[in-house]
């Protein structure tokens, strides 16, 4: 027989991209340290699967990163997490992303932040977000093909910043976007190579950083990929 909603039926999904899967990541998520519960309601309740391409879509709901295309990569669902519970925390008004990617950690935090800006480098993930994002109606967020390390200036302060990919030093474009106040949330590389999950909170001209855990992100690179 035929479906006549087929786009409800992939966005609901079947088998290995069901309810009941998705619930269990959940399960996975609150006893492995995540307690925002706003936070893991979005995450048992938005696609990740339509993040990926279909031949990967029956892993979405497993609690590790995936391939995106352009050698880049889905954070694993844990690591999204955990960032979106640093970044509501201080129930930021406007957030900048630095890193679309496939677009899902924008979609969780667009369901629990007003407005949100994202900036991605590479053409082709920047134009499959923009129509997820689209089809998802997250209509609260705007999406740009650019170098992130400059930020997105017209539309700063920012509430709260993060960034999706590893620097050794944040871009100063980014830190005078900050409003005073403001929390930013970035992976950051040690001079032994190690990655370390961090926060900054801007105190007027004085930047506070808190090491929290060590991970592992794609590079923050530059210039524009089209
Ligand atoms: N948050 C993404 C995963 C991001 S992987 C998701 O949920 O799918 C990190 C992303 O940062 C990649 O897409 C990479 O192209 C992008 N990136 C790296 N350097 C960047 C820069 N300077 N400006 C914008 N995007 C950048």
């Amino acid at each position: 027989m035929h479906s006549p909603d087929l786009g409800r039926d992939r966005l609901l999904g079947v088998g290995m991209t069901s309810q009941r899967t998705r619930d269990r990541l959940v399960a996975r998520l609150a006893a492995s340290g995540i307690d925002d519960l706003e936070v893991l309601e979005v995450i048992g309740r938005e696609p990740r699967h339509l993040f990926l391409d279909e031949a990967l879509a029956h892993r979405a709901y497993e609690d590790t990163a995936l391939p995106i295309g352009n050698g880049q990569t889905l954070s694993q669902p844990w690591i999204v997490a955990r960032m979106t519970e640093l970044v509501v925390a201080e129930a930021p008004q406007r957030v900048l992303e630095i890193g679309t990617g496939s677009g899902y950690q924008t979609l969780i935090l667009s369901r629990l932040v007003p407005l949100l800006w994202s900036v991605e480098r590479i053409h082709a993930l920047h134009r499959r977000a923009a129509q997820r994002l689209r089809w998802l109606h997250a209509d609260n967020v705007r999406l740009r093909l650019a170098d992130g390390g400059h930020g997105w200036p017209e539309a700063a302060p920012y509430d709260a910043i993060l960034l999706t990919a590893c620097a050794s030093e944040l871009p100063e474009a980014l830190l005078a976007q900050l409003a005073d106040g403001g929390t930013l949330i970035a992976p950051l590389e040690a001079p032994d190579g190690r990655q370390w999950l961090t926060r900054v909170r801007r105190r007027g001209a004085r930047f506070e950083y808190q090491r929290l855990e060590g991970v592992r992100f794609v590079p923050l690179l530059e210039g524009v990929i089209r």
